[in-house]
């Protein structure tokens, strides 16, 4: 009797655990850490900046294979990104500034040809991994396939020189958004780090053209890497939002790259969008490194301008540049403080207009993000803060994918305005 009484007491048991587990755990009983896998899995994760075509370009990268980030390999791959959980990036098509004379255009224009061909092969070499994204919907259809979305953006308007057609080139070569300048002044407007000083003071009459085109297009302007004037300038000019898709909050690191709250507050204004990056010195004072410096000093000394270097000694320099990088590492940020930015920014001008440019492969790394594997370290931080899964869904691509949508809509308004009957209006 005792034994069948505790047999039966058993199998009561047994079974309430089995109907406990089979409902599954509500989502109050999850961690945080679950929580944040669930949520990672289900919003499109966005990055709105990555250098990889850098690393496109070097002796025995293969981007459909997984690299190893500690040895040269480095941020982004194919694979990497499959297995980190980002379903889209924006790769750049990166040009330093050079001379501004027409014969250093035309070499500019070849070498960014040269890049976009090299992003282009690489979704010809593997189809099933990843696709081109041209539009926003293009994101959530190649997710659905199973695809990661490859965007393109022109980091610097420098090919663009001063010919206003090179922008719609560059637009039909697949470019969504231009970065007006980079780290010096060019034909279209003031960089916030030119060593001489600003030279138009904000946009050039050119560059209000290049803006103008821009909208007339549906491309994205990209105030990242311009002077403060230059971006007031933009935002009057654009009849769109704009995107800052690599920068970060002044007030927190007080470097000319971020952005100061009045112009957080008019890029508000302006509907746009600022997209957090990783590079530690936009994120918070880093000590002084003067080896690692001197390093970088002496190599720019010894090759000067970049622009005059054949493509076998632009390899060069770039592994020059990896070792120095891999012999005299930086001091990495956190992802805590990258969400230190993002909560400021949140607090200041709300949840719509902050979201995330890694700069992978362009300096941005962080200790606890080190390549694209470990992004969902954010998405965790963001929960632990308390964002919801909506708001964490507008920070890794809502906010910006809505940027877009606009700019798209703007030239779709402008084409009807115009009484050009473009395939931009079917597009969008
Ligand atoms: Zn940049």
């Amino acid at each position: 009797m005792k034994n069948s009484s505790v047999l039966l007491s058993r199998s009561i048991s047994s079974l309430l655990l089995i109907l406990l587990f089979s409902c599954g755990a509500p989502e109050a009983e999850m961690t945080q850490e679950e929580k944040a896998s669930d949520i990672h899995s289900r919003v499109l994760t966005l990055d709105s900046h990555a250098d990889t075509p850098l690393q496109m370009g070097r002796e025995g990268f293969d981007i459909g294979k997984r690299n190893d980030p500690h040895e040269g390999g480095g941020k982004i791959d194919f694979p990497r990104m499959k297995e980190g959980g980002l379903d889209a990036a924006f790769f750049a098509v990166f040009l330093g500034q050079g001379e501004r004379h027409e014969k250093a255009y035309q070499t500019a224009r070849e070498r960014a040809v040269g890049i976009f061909n090299l992003i282009h092969q690489a979704l010809k070499d593997y189809p099933e991994m990843a696709g081109l994204a041209l539009t926003p919907d293009d994101a959530y259809r190649l997710n659905e396939e199973g695809r990661l979305a490859i965007y393109i953006g022109l980091e610097n308007g420098y090919p663009i020189g001063r010919d206003l057609e090179w922008v719609e080139k560059v637009y039909d070569l697949g470019a969504r958004y231009i970065t007006l300048a980079h780290n010096r002044n060019n034909d279209i407007c003031d960089s916030s780090t030119d060593p001489d000083g600003p030279e138009h003071n904000g946009l050039s009459e050119f560059g209000a053209k290049v803006v103008r085109e821009m909208n007339r297009l549906g491309m994205i302007v990209d105030v990242s890497h311009i002077s403060d004037e230059a971006f007031y300038d933009v935002i009057e000019v654009s009849k769109a939002p704009v995107a800052a898709t690599h920068s970060n909050a002044r007030a927190l690191a007080d470097v000319p790259r971020n952005m100061d709250d009045d112009m957080l507050l008019a890029l508000k204004e302006n509907g746009g969008v600022v997209q957090v990056t990783f590079v530690g010195p936009f994120l918070k004072e880093m000590e002084p490194d003067p080896e690692r410096q001197a390093a970088f000093d002496e190599l720019r000394e010894r090759w000067g301008d970049y622009t005059e270097l054949s493509d076998e000694e632009m390899a060069q320099v770039r592994e020059e540049w990896q070792k120095i990088n891999q012999k005299y590492p930086r001091e990495l940020a956190t992802v805590s403080d990258l969400v230190d930015h993002i909560d400021y920014i949140v607090d200041l001008i709300g949840i719509e207009h902050v979201g995330i440019g890694t700069d992978f492969d362009g300096g941005g790394a962080l200790e606890d993000c080190f390549d694209v594997t470990e992004i969902e370290n954010i998405t965790l931080e963001l929960v632990e803060r308390g964002y919801t899964k909506e708001e964490i869904e507008k920070i890794w691509s809502g906010n910006f994918m809505r940027v877009f949508r606009e700019a798209r809509e703007i030239a779709a308004e402008l084409a009807v305005v115009e009484g050009e009957k473009t395939e931009i209006l079917a597009q969008i």
